[in-house]
């Protein structure tokens, strides 16, 4: 391995819970190669970035960071840099040819080559480029002590997305679904509750269509869920994204079987209106999606649900709009991630004509934005008052008190001695915002340590 690789690393990570995981994984690879992460670019021989490319904002902000390391690279000339996740993927070649400081970009199926790239010395040699949708999910080794202090953790269990919903360019980016093998998600679980992870999330695009088949044997993901969720030691589970056409009456009864799968799901809508739900090719109508919500809540009463919501589809009228604002107010949504239609090159919707005005979506955004944050506040004030079960993770954002999620995913924070970390306690909610409860530590703490 040439000299210079041998030392230090810097992950930069943008966009999905996949790519968080993709880092992880690469950082745990180079670590088992005697390489060390730093916490700044500066410190770095060599430097990844982590890419999004499912809006246009996140490939700004890739770009801008690509542009400061470039300048690092003026005065560090042995500094390695490249450039991983969607976008690399999407336009790698471009930022190739725009950025001559990238030795090397690589999409996110061929993250196991980057360690053999730099196994091999081969990096800052020549420019590379992999792009190739054709390699399996790699099988996480988990570096001893990676995740020593972490309560929670995350487990990728299938790559890629068949759906093609037509505003969407992961599937072209993440490739064809691929299921990674029962036996490495269960050993993965496992290592991870050997560290002290007592929270999961399994993850994919669409883990609802996770499905394994091998010499007649057939996995499923409620079945996988179900095995996950026995395992000693694992106090919640999770999983997302989930698409509405492959949730299943019996992964909803789930819900209701496994104690620790936690009361949350979040299940993208994207629209409430039929007319465009068809030409976003979801697979759903909204009658469908409000069928589901319905099921959930009676498996699962105090289920929280969240869900994705795109305005200014091309050809959304005020009309179809309205539906969407409807639908919002009906289900009441504990939580919305709201976004502007943006064309993604080499969609289908990208080649619709009817685009929407910007100012228009910006003026529907900021509407659906005022009405979803007045229900996410009476939803979280409906705790003040009463009592959570909490599993501390660690210093709130502001660091001033720990905090620590509900099983419904709401973030609590609270006064509380930091050897506390990794427990799960009940916490008096105080007061509710959109964002956070406040709360404060009750006595006694759960039993079940
Ligand atoms: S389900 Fe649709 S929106 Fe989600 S990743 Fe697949 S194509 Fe994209």
């Amino acid at each position: 391995m040439p000299e210079a690789l041998t030392k230090t690393f810097y992950i930069k990570t943008m966009g999905c819970q996949m790519n968080v995981y993709d880092s992880d994984y690469l950082a745990q690879r180079l670590m088992a190669m005697g390489m060390s992460p730093v916490d700044r670019p500066a410190k770095a021989d060599f430097v990844l970035i982590n890419t999004c490319t499912v809006r246009a904002k996140p490939e700004h902000k890739a770009a801008t960071f690509i542009g400061r390391i470039s300048q690092l690279k003026k005065h560090k000339p042995h500094l390695i840099l490249g450039v991983i996740g969607c976008l690399a993927q999407h336009k790698g070649e471009e930022l190739l040819k725009r950025f001559p400081a990238i030795d090397f970009a690589a999409g996110p199926r061929e993250i196991e080559k980057i360690a053999e790239l730099v196994q091999s010395g081969a990096l800052g040699k020549r420019k590379i480029l992999a792009t190739s949708l054709d390699q399996p999910p790699p099988s996480l080794g988990i570096y001893n002590g990676y995740y020593k202090g972490k309560v929670t953790g995350f487990i990728t269990i299938m790559q890629g997305c068949n759906n093609f919903c037509s505003y969407c360019i992961v599937p072209y980016v993440r490739g064809r679904e691929v299921s990674r093998p029962p036996q490495d998600v269960i050993e993965e679980a496992k290592a991870l509750i050997d560290q002290g992870i007592r929270d999961i999330t399994l993850l994919g695009q669409n883990v609802n269509s996770y499905r394994w088949e091998e010499g007649g044997e057939i996995w499923t993901f409620p079945m996988l869920l179900k095995k996950v969720a026995g395992l000693p030691g694992l106090w919640r589970l999770r999983f997302t994204t989930s698409h509405p056409k492959d949730l299943s009456q019996e992964l909803i009864d789930c819900f209701g079987e496994l104690d620790n799968l936690c009361p949350h799901i979040h299940l993208p809508f994207q629209a409430g209106s039929d007319e465009v739900l068809k030409r976003m090719n979801r697979g759903y109508t909204r009658k469908q999606y409000m069928d589901l919500i319905q099921k959930l809540r009676l498996v699962r009463p105090e289920i929280a649900i969240t869900s994705d919501v795109m305005v200014g589809f091309p050809g959304e009228t005020r009309q179809d709009f309205e539906m969407t604002l409807d639908l919002i107010k009906l289900i009441e949504f504990d939580g919305l991630f709201s976004f502007k239609y943006s064309d993604r090159r080499g969609t289908l919707a990208a080649r619709f004509e009817d685009k929407v005005p910007e100012q228009e979506k910006s003026e529907r955004l900021q509407l659906l934005q005022t009405i979803q944050k007045d229900i996410t506040i009476k939803k979280n004030k409906s705790l003040e008052g009463k009592e959570v079960e909490v599993l501390i993770e660690g210093p709130s954002a502001r660091g001033k008190q720990l905090s620590g999620r509900t099983g419904t995913n709401k973030i609590v924070n609270f006064n509380c001695d930091s050897s506390m970390i990794g427990r799960l306690v009940n916490v008096y909610i105080k007061v509710a915002y959109a964002s956070s409860l406040i709360g404060e530590l009750r006595e006694p703490l759960i039993e079940s340590q």
